[in-house]
Formats: C-alpha cells, structure tokens, sequence
C-alpha cells in the first residue's frame, strides 16, 4: 500500500502563508502557517 501513500502525499494542498500568500516548500509543523520570511527566519 506504498503507492496509496505517495498518492496521498501528492493530492496535498501546498501549504500557502496567511500572512502573505506565499507558498511553502518546507514542512516545518512548528512554523504554523507561515513562510520563513514572515517567521523572520532568516541566516542573514
Ligand atoms: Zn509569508
């Protein structure tokens, strides 16, 4: 039942910031809903 999984990872949504509207590559759960830039993580 591994292809039903990826399946499943594929049909889902991107993740989208609230904040600004961006789309969110990484599936970091602790930065709730929003993109780096808006978390103000940055290396810089
Ligand atoms: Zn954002």
């Amino acid at each position: 039942m591994v292809k039903n999984i990826i399946d499943f990872f594929k049909n889902l949504p991107a993740k989208q910031c609230t904040k600004c509207s961006s789309y969110i590559e990484e599936q970091h759960e602790c930065y709730s809903q929003l993109c780096d830039e808006c978390t103000g993580v940055k290396d810089l």
